[in-house]
């Protein structure tokens, strides 16, 4: 058994891409390195307790995207189940916790994280957090810890502003990205209170589109699927009222009048 969280287990892991893999979990990461293994020649089965891949976050009717990709590159994609246990027979089977995981030595609040306000301020007045450690009372989107290379870094930058004076709030929405497989895809916002609409603009067979996510008639979260004009307006769109326009598939996204 194998973690991935650094550099040295990536280029460890690229070793052992051959043979018979078997990826626990069809998040972001599990999929990457199925998507990975099976390049690599290696047989690929992917085991997830969820009904769907990637479900909490595309929702059902974008996640048969991924699960279709990876089936038609050979992966024996198993959902609805569950792993019993494992039989540990080599291997490495430690490593060092996450940093989300840790305590912090200075005692600052933390719930799943260090605790900071809009301006990424701990409970400790001198203490900033920013990146994957950091649970921030985020202006739009209430608590949340984003685990994205984007919001590290933009987090930390805007931390270093509010240190040297400035009083803004960070409201940047997270941003990710994966590449699996000739699959290339980019979001942007987050649909953690839920949506009640998807509009997708574009073709789910050939894996060519644009999709948005709507909750209480605005949008939420958008995602291009190799489509790589498409981030900019959806990054415009994110946080936006869904007007009729916005489901007329026969207007490029870039042209649909914007509305505060
Ligand atoms: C396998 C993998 C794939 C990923 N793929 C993507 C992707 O495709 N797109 C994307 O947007 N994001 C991706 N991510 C997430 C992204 O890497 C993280 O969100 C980003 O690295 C967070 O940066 P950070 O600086 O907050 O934390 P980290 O990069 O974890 O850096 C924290 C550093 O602090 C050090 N540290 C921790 N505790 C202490 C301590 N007490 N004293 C001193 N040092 C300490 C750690 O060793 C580490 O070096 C991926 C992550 C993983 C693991």
């Amino acid at each position: 058994m194998r973690y991935l969280r650094t550099m040295d287990d990536a280029t460890a892991l690229r070793a052992d891409l051959s043979g018979s893999i078997l990826v626990v979990g069809a998040g972001w990461i599990g999929l990457e390195v199925a998507a990975a293994a099976r390049e690599a020649g290696a047989a690929v089965t992917v085991v997830e307790s969820a009904p769907l891949p990637l479900g909490a976050v595309l929702g059902p009717e974008l996640a048969t995207v991924f699960a279709d990709l990876h089936r038609e590159h050979g992966v024996d994609l198993r959902l609805a189940t569950s792993l019993a246990s494992v039989d540990h027979t080599g291997g490495r089977t430690t490593s060092p916790p996450h940093p989300s995981d840790r305590t912090p030595a200075g005692g600052w609040a933390t719930d799943n994280g260090v605790l900071v306000n809009s301006r990424l301020r701990a409970s400790d007045p001198h203490v900033f957090a920013a990146g994957d450690v950091a649970r921030q009372d985020h202006p739009l989107l209430g608590p949340i810890r984003v685990e994205h290379w984007d919001t590290a870094i933009h987090q930390g930058r805007h931390a270093a502003r509010v240190m040297l004076g400035e009083d803004a709030a960070y409201d940047r929405q997270p941003y990710f990205f994966t590449d699996q497989y000739d699959l290339g895809m980019e979001y942007v916002g987050h649909t953690g209170r839920g949506y009640d609409e998807v509009v997708v603009r574009g073709d789910r067979a050939s894996r060519v589109l644009t999709a948005l996510w709507v909750k209480d008639s605005r949008v939420v979260a958008g995602m291009h699927l190799n489509d790589w004009d498409a981030i900019d307006p959806i990054r415009t769109w994110v946080g936006r009222p869904a007007t009729p326009q916005l489901r007329d598939t026969s207007i490029a996204l870039a042209d649909v009048p914007l509305v505060d």
